[in-house]
């Protein structure tokens, strides 16, 4: 069989982590099988669907690296396949016209409530006669188009992460909704279920592959491929994400969405490895680190957790943190240069090449998230620094007067100061001024950059150097004890 799966987002928000990750399920099966991963978008509510999320879940997968064979296939271009299906569904008298009105539908479940029963629609146009029907019409009703749903029924599925799944008809909520009421007596707009069946059997999709909060929804497309003659697929459910406090992840736990996270600055290899491990682990579960290709190789639905996925922010934080050390320096430079030029720093990213990526290659240790490079790296964008109140106290304690002094004098020597001059610089000035290191360490830190912390001080040092900066410094460090 021909692995074909596919991931269908209605674009009514934008790309939702929930979303991604079903994706992710979908293209790791679909790679690790050889098969397709089809890219459809559910936009038939017309009211809710906006081109620009759209735009924003296509960017987000493309993003994220899953790559889609098929697609992407818009509902709202399919509206006659729905209508066809409907009209052989009525045509076969497994469908039926129900001119039910909102009023009597909230009284009927009004007085179910009363009487401690779930809302359910009792069936009740389902044998209309021909007379009814006209007198319901003639009073301007406009019909919806129902699909029966015997309560006798059991349906059962061998679910690829839950098992065996069984419903019971009477469960369903009677006979649903398929199309929308029209007002020119055509057939109205189709219902997610009848859609998504309609379009998983024209498009041969083998498995589906979402969300455990459909799980009754594909009790009732179950019977919807029976009723259409069609085979059914395999299906997996896979868990839900959870918040922290164990509820299922939601717009209020801030933020959900795929492009938020990239606006975070959390890279698209962390986001897709870190939703990958969201119910799923390797077969060898220390590895906590792969690529979407290696995850592919060793993904299937036995290792996919049945209990929902608690969403860890440290985690992520610490997965983000391993991709960014490990990043090439110009390919982390690229995705710095437009943050530093957000934040109003200014440079010449080609004429500035060589300290720019000096500056990458020191701060990317110390970087969890992208967007942290732009404090720690401010003092290396401006000529002259402010001292923070440590800062201000190291350079003035006893004897660092002296030795800045010292490093201001011989630095004037130096055309060049490589790493390693730097570091002979130290051991001489430590030597001539007789002094602990650590003193000369610290005294240099505040003077060079203005604070006690920071990146790797030789490192800083050699790209102040670069920029014609350090002499500066230290004169202003010494302006600062007089
Ligand atoms: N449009 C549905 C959703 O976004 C698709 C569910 C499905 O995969 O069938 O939840």
């Amino acid at each position: 069989m021909t692995v074909r799966v596919r991931i269908a987002p209605s674009p009514t928000g934008n790309l939702h982590i929930g979303t991604a990750r079903t994706a992710v399920f979908n293209w790791l099966f679909a790679r690790h099988h050889g098969g397709k991963f089809i890219l459809r978008i559910e936009d038939t509510d017309l009211t809710r669907s906006r081109p620009e999320y759209t735009q924003n879940i296509l960017d987000g997968l493309s993003w994220l690296g899953l790559d889609w064979d098929e697609g992407p296939i818009f509902q709202s271009k399919r509206l006659e396949l729905y209508e066809r299906a409907t009209q052989t569904l009525l045509d076969n008298g497994l469908a039926y016209l129900c001119y039910s009105t909102e009023a009597e539908l909230d009284e009927m479940r009004a007085a179910q409530k009363a009487r401690k029963q779930a809302p359910r629609y009792d069936n009740r146009h389902r044998n209309l006669t021909p007379e009814q029907r006209a007198a319901f019409e003639a009073e301007g009703r406009r019909p919806v188009i129902r699909f029966k749903i015997d309560d006798d029924r059991e349906i059962v599925w061998n679910d690829l992460v839950r098992g065996k799944m069984t419903w019971k008809g009477s469960d369903l909520g009677g006979d649903m909704v398929i199309a929308r009421a029209s007002e020119d007596n055509a057939i109205g707009q189709p219902l997610y279920n009848l859609a998504v069946v309609v379009d998983d059997i024209d498009m041969q999709i083998s498995h589906v592959i979402r969300g455990e909060d459909h799980i009754a929804n594909t009790a009732k497309q179950i019977l919807l491929y029976e009723a259409m003659g069609a085979t059914v697929p395999e299906f997996a459910h896979t868990p839900l994400i959870l918040n922290t406090e164990g509820r299922k992840l939601s717009k209020r736990d801030g933020v959900t969405s795929i492009s938020e996270f990239q606006q975070l600055g959390y890279t698209s290899e962390a986001m897709v490895n870190y939703m990958t491990l969201l119910g799923w682990s390797p077969p060898d579960s220390t590895q906590e680190i792969f690529t979407l290709d290696e995850a592919a190789k060793q993904f299937g639905f036995e290792r996919v957790n049945k209990a929902g996925a608690k969403f860890d922010w440290a985690k992520l934080d610490w997965l983000n943190g391993q991709y960014l050390h490990a990043k090439p320096v110009p390919e982390l430079l690229e995705q710095l240069i437009p943050l530093w030029q957000e934040a109003g720093y200014e440079f010449d990213p080609a004429s500035d090449r060589v300290w720019l990526e000096l500056l990458t290659d020191v701060l990317r240790e110390s970087l969890t998230r992208l967007p942290d490079a732009v404090d720690m790296s401010k003092m290396f964008f401006t000529d002259l620094v402010d001292f923070t109140d440590e800062a201000r106290e190291r350079i003035a304690v006893e004897g660092a007067p002296a030795v800045l002094q010292a490093f201001y004098d011989q630095l004037g020597d130096y055309e060049q100061l490589s790493a390693d001059d730097a570091q002979q610089l130290v051991k001489q000035v430590t030597k001539a001024q007789n002094v602990k290191k650590g003193l000369i360490m610290r005294s240099l830190r505040a003077a060079l950059t203005g604070d006690v912390n920071g990146p790797d001080l030789i490192q800083s040092w050699v790209i102040l150097h670069l920029q014609g900066r350090d002499r500066l410094r230290l004169q202003q460090a010494l302006n600062q004890i007089k």
